[in-house]
């Protein structure tokens, strides 16, 4: 699967907002987007008003980064969303909330989205006991989703442990800090997604 390889803050810098794909570094000070939040590129402080389809277009762009996608998964997980009943915007950020690597980030198992898919990758989690290197594995209501007992001996996780007590979990997940477990107590509603995304821009780009 393809794959964004560039510098992640311009990312930041190009939509305008913080997404978050650096862990620490983006609370701290040393953040871009607090030292040079401009656009990327020579002309970034002079850009035109953007047209509806631009605006469209941006919106469309900055959620496909905050959760790491290419643009045909993206549309992958915009036509499973448009198959499903209730309304197609929420359905798809409830679809990419729902994807493991998500869900680890959420649970404060990875300091962002893109180091919960690398962890993943390399084989660190167990959902419902059994090993899952898919990043997109989708979870479900009642799933546990864990640290392998072996992994939880590596510096990393130790460091972890010693930090999940602090974290406040999003409601639709809880956590068990000393084992390092979490479990999907529901499935997220629209207020629980605390994202500055307006879903009807990108279902409207889709349906041009
Ligand atoms: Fe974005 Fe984080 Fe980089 Fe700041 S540090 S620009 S929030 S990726």
């Amino acid at each position: 699967m393809g794959r964004y390889t560039g510098p992640v803050c311009r990312l930041c810098r190009r939509e305008g907002t913080k997404l978050y794909l650096k862990g620490e570094k983006c609370y701290s000070t040393k953040c871009p987007m607090v030292t040079k939040p401009a656009p990327p590129g020579e002309h970034g402080r002079r850009r035109q008003k953007p047209s509806e389809y631009g605006i469209q277009l941006r919106e469309k762009q900055k959620v496909k980064r905050y959760y790491g996608l290419m643009e045909k998964q993206f549309h992958h997980y915009y036509e499973l969303a448009s198959r499903q009943q209730g309304i197609t915007g929420e359905n798809l950020l409830r679809l990419l909330e729902t994807r493991l690597d998500n869900v680890v980030y959420r649970l404060g198992l990875a300091s962002s989205r893109r180091e919960a898919r690398s962890l993943i990758n390399q084989g660190h989690f167990k959902v419902n006991g059994k090993k899952v290197t898919i990043p997109s594995y989708l979870i479900s209501v009642g799933d546990e989703i864990e640290v392998k007992d072996k992994s939880k001996k590596s510096p990393k996780f130790k460091e972890l442990r010693e930090r999940a007590e602090d974290r406040t979990i999003v409601p639709w997940l809880s956590l068990n800090p000393e084992l390092l477990k979490g479990t999907v107590v529901n499935l997220p509603k629209r207020d629980d997604i605390d994202l500055d995304i307006k879903e009807h821009l990108i279902v409207e780009l889709y349906s041009k």
